[in-house]
């Protein structure tokens, strides 16, 4: 039965069988017993499936991996221990030394960080394009080499809404798959499979669990690129893996072939699983998550229509706002609401934003984002420190971007915090 996406939230990835827990259980055991060794070796040989390592797959992690599928809409997901190694995995799992990939340059620090440096040193080019550069321009960028495209649906902390249908449509004009970060919208706003993404990856540790109680990721893959139509670009998909006794991984595993690499040769080789503790605590997250969204974005709305009418305040970023320049991608990709996360600067100095922030009363300041308590973040400061000043420019971050995560409390309360903290400017 198809079922909608709050239902989704509540019983996806976990069915209880007859006298079995309600709720998912938390297998906490590294490994599973068998019966005699022939049949662990069918295990290692990928000729059977089923649980011998939690390394490579664990009951709890994987019913919470189902369900972050089902929210996408994908045939296939794998959790890591944070958002950080999703969006690694994610790209090496295509990527190797000497290949080169493309990203929009509105995304996440880390990110950044990871994509401009670490990557690099791993002998893997990363383009930075502006979304806002036209066509052309972007296709230029495109080389020989090249084996994904990268974007954020809602920028973190920009704000910008990243148009999937135009770069879905580009990435596969070239013969390479676009890969989306889609944390602040979460799949209860929007589900970039519906407009040609093919693989999604998230930060659960933002709304998915909201709680701010465990930090972990996910990659989703909607099984529809074909690696096979793009045989010699993906060969560590299409031939043979040494590894895995010459195995195929699209003719063995078809639609499942990315993920399956991801799981039996990333995981295996490097690890970075959730504990399934945390993947526990995640899915008592991902139960309220369709409530929640609807309550961040109602909230920060309010939240946004206040501070753009406050004159203290400079400019507001908040697609959801009718005046925001990405309104018109928010009503095409995100008509039920964007996130919480608003982006804006105070008139006057980064010292005024400072001074703003250290006058909050409940309203806290922290790393953390989209979480059900208000926090707030400077991000010149704090997440994008390591940038150059015309690093954070071309990542669309301005000295005195203050990011203001909106919680779900009473947004009368949230208001008043951030008057009492500008009366004592
Ligand atoms: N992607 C986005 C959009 C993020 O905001 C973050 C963290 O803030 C990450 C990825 C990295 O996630 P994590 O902190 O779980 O490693």
């Amino acid at each position: 039965m198809k079922k909608n996406i709050e239902t989704l939230c509540i019983h996806g990835g976990w069915r209880a069988g007859k006298g079995e827990p309600q709720q998912l259980p938390i297998y906490q055991s590294t490994t599973f017993r068998y019966e005699t060794s022939d049949q662990m070796a069918r295990l290692f040989d990928l000729e059977e499936s089923g649980y011998f390592y939690t390394r490579l797959a664990n009951p709890t992690n994987d019913a919470v991996a189902r369900k972050i599928a089902a929210l996408e809409g994908g045939v296939g997901a794998v959790l890591t221990s944070s958002g950080q190694t999703a969006s690694f995995f994610a790209i090496i799992n295509i990527c190797q030394a000497g290949d080169h990939f493309i990203t929009s340059n509105n995304i996440y620090g880390g990110t950044f960080n990871l994509f401009g440096v670490t990557l690099k040193k791993m002998g893997i080019e990363c383009t930075f394009v502006d979304s806002d550069w036209d066509d052309e321009r972007i296709e230029a960028e495109f080389l020989p080499n090249t084996k994904c495209f990268f974007g954020e649906t809602i920028s973190n902390p920009g704000g910008r809404i990243f148009d999937i249908e135009r770069f879905a449509d580009m990435a596969h004009r070239h013969g390479v798959p676009l890969i989306v970060d889609n944390t602040f919208a979460t799949p209860v706003n929007c589900r970039p499979f519906e407009w040609g993404a093919d693989i999604v990856t998230h930060s659960t540790t933002k709304y998915m669990d909201g709680h701010a109680c465990q930090v972990g990721g996910c990659v989703v893959d909607s099984g529809n690129f074909d690696w096979e139509a793009q045989h010699d670009r993906f060969t560590c998909l299409t031939e043979p893996d040494e590894s895995y006794h010459g195995l195929t991984y699209t003719t063995a595993f078809g639609k499942m072939a990315y993920t399956t690499k991801l799981v039996v040769q990333l995981m295996r080789d490097l690890g970075s699983i959730p504990a399934p503790q945390n993947s526990f605590l995640l899915n008592i997250g991902l139960e309220t998550l369709a409530l929640r969204m609807r309550q961040h974005c109602a909230n920060a709305t309010k939240v946004a229509e206040w501070l753009s009418n406050n004159d203290k305040v400079g400019w507001v970023s908040y697609a959801a706002l009718p005046s925001d320049k990405d309104h018109a991608l928010a009503c095409k990709y995100l008509p039920d609401g964007t996130s919480g996360v608003i982006a804006f600067g105070l008139k006057g100095s980064r010292e005024e934003a400072i001074r703003f922030m250290d006058n909050l009363d409940f309203i806290s300041i922290v790393t953390h984002v989209a979480d059900a308590r208000t926090c707030v973040l400077h991000p010149a400061s704090h997440t994008h420190r390591q940038l150059t000043d015309e690093q954070l420019k071309d990542a669309g971050i301005s000295p005195d971007m203050i990011r203001l995560s909106v919680g779900i409390e009473n947004v009368d309360d949230i208001i008043a915090d951030l008057q009492q903290a500008m009366d004592k400017m």
